[in-house]
């Protein structure tokens, strides 16, 4: 799913998580800033040879919205970076070694970790075989599920409709917060 949807939807989630349970707004703004990271820790790589290499910003931004036959041609070692840095992001076995390292040493952050988990599970439904799968089993396999591809105008136009929906739905009711 695009990264904007992506936060927009983790916030929803902690503004209803909020209404259940006390969590603080660190942990608000944890879930959120967790549910971005695997869409912007990948593109380190490509920003540093950008910032320190031969790469350029058109470089970047190709990378950005690149689609599977198109993408920029990128030095083998950044590709390789990128790549893994991706599957890592997106990985339910990595995320479920974190998740543990952290229940055993920062309890406190295992609420921002859902963020983390709330994208690798829409994203697994959101690509699709030929559209960058999510490699949910790296680094098992980099087989995905096929689901439906999130930039598909009909998909884009459903996702932000149900966004919009949530959102009004969580202002008309905003008070139902509770406060930590
Ligand atoms: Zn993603």
């Amino acid at each position: 799913m695009d990264i904007l949807a992506h936060g927009m939807w983790a916030a929803a989630g902690a503004e209803v998580l909020g209404r259940k349970v006390a969590i603080t707004r660190y942990d608000t703004l944890g879930i959120v800033i967790f549910a971005l990271l695997p869409d912007l820790v990948h593109l380190l790589p490509v920003i540093g040879w950008v910032a320190f290499g031969g790469g350029t910003m058109r470089d970047l931004y190709e990378y950005v919205v690149a689609t599977p036959a198109a993408e920029p041609v990128l030095p083998p070692i950044v590709k390789e970076l990128t790549h893994h840095l991706h599957c890592i992001g997106h990985s339910a076995i990595v995320a479920g070694a974190v998740t543990l390292v952290v229940w055993r040493m920062r309890r406190n952050w295992l609420i921002p970790l859902l963020g983390w988990w709330l994208h690798i599970v829409i994203d697994v439904f959101t690509h699709s075989l030929d559209y960058y799968p999510s490699p949910v089993l790296y680094p098992i396999t980099y087989r995905g599920f096929d689901g439906v591809a999130w930039n598909t105008p009909t998909f884009m136009a459903l996702n932000y409709a149900f966004l919009a929906a949530t959102w009004i739905w969580l202002w008309r009711t905003r008070s139902r917060r509770i406060v930590p």
